[in-house]
């Protein structure tokens, strides 16, 4: 027996019934020669961490712009932020760690540079739009590894594309057919939440965009003042609340609790996501954005991957060459194709 079949027996002895099962996996788009130590769902929160996106997060924007101060949160922060919180949940319930695992760190990695504000532009742009849950499963399944992608299994790649948010969604119950089919998708979706409602809070207070007596008391009564008194609280109310439904369990929240984090996702959108000082930013994400766009497309062969243009055309290609960039990058190459340089002769440089 192989210790990977060993790992994958103790998890049908102490995963609960509800739990999705390594050795149960609906497959990988290729099939692939198992691995001696690790089970399927490991191996992918591993191929998830390799991952050259993966990396790309930590010079990707959360909310504000390319940030410069050492404390606030990237994109890359974030992801582990949300991991940690699925995984404090996944263990109460007994549900696959690994898996909830590979679909928090990889739910974000379509993210474009600028936060939602580049996402925004990019939307604009594209023929078709752009999503970036879309764009988080066309890297693991087409771009990473030199076009090949990760493979990951079918578990992994449904939570990441059906991790969805947005102004409207709500973390919980919703239609069967919009959130992830495993529990462990459903999870990273709702600890996604739980996760960016309060760094965000966090982050701009830290800013001085709003001031901690700024955020509504009907939400505050019920999570509480600080960041670790409402994850708490909303953790808490999660499994309480998922336990109750047993035998037949459902990811559940209280509608109490449940309308306090609802209250202040859209307190946030209002005072941070959408204020004056991220529509001014806003407006130079579009700037620089736009520019890139345009640019590139006028010259494919030194920017843009052949194969993709060949294959899907020049919008798909300039759409992964945009939402692949870091902030830095994004500016550094704008800086470069836009803006002159000085003469510098080399005697005033002595
Ligand atoms: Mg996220």
């Amino acid at each position: 027996m192989t210790i990977r079949a060993e790992l994958e027996a103790r998890e049908l002895e102490h995963l609960a019934p509800y739990a999705a099962r390594s050795r149960e996996s609906k497959g990988r788009l290729r099939p692939e020669t198992e691995d001696p130590i690790r089970p399927v769902f490991q191996r992918d929160r591993d191929r998830v961490v390799h991952c050259k996106a993966f990396r790309r997060l930590k010079h990707k924007t959360q909310v504000f712009f390319a940030p410069t101060g050492d404390h606030y949160r990237t994109r890359l922060t974030h992801t582990l932020e949300v991991s940690q919180i699925a995984r404090t949940v996944a263990k109460v319930l007994r549900l696959n760690e690994d898996l909830t695992e590979a679909i928090a760190l990889g739910h974000d990695l379509g993210h474009t540079p600028f936060g939602h504000a580049g996402e925004q532009v990019l939307r604009d742009l594209m023929p078709g739009g752009f999503n970036h849950y879309e764009q988080s499963l066309r890297i693991v399944d087409v771009l990473e590894q030199e076009r090949l992608g990760l493979n990951l299994t079918w578990e992994v790649r449904d939570g990441i594309s059906k991790h969805s948010k947005g102004k409207d969604g709500a973390p919980v119950g919703g239609e069967p057919s919009k959130r992830a089919s495993t529990l462990e998708g459903q999870v990273a979706r709702v600890a996604d939440m739980i996760a960016y409602v309060n760094h965000d809070i966090d982050d701009a207070v830290r800013a001085g965009v709003l001031a901690a007596s700024d955020l509504p008391t009907a939400a505050i009564d019920v999570l509480g003042r600080s960041s670790s008194s409402r994850i708490g609280v909303l953790v808490s109310d999660v499994v309480h609340q998922t336990l109750a439904t047993a035998p037949h369990v459902e990811l559940r929240m209280s509608d109490e609790v449940l309308a306090a984090l609802l209250g202040l996702r859209t307190f946030l959108f209002e005072a941070v996501y959408e204020n004056h000082v991220a529509t001014a930013e806003f407006r130079k994400a579009s700037g620089i954005l736009g520019g890139l766009w345009e640019r590139i497309r006028q010259e494919p062969a030194t920017f843009l991957d052949g194969r993709t243009i060949d294959e899907e055309g020049i919008d798909a290609a300039a759409r992964d060459f945009i939402a692949g960039m870091t902030d830095r990058f994004a500016v550094g190459l704008y800086e470069q194709l836009f803006i002159p340089r000085p003469w510098v002769s080399a005697s005033r440089r002595e």
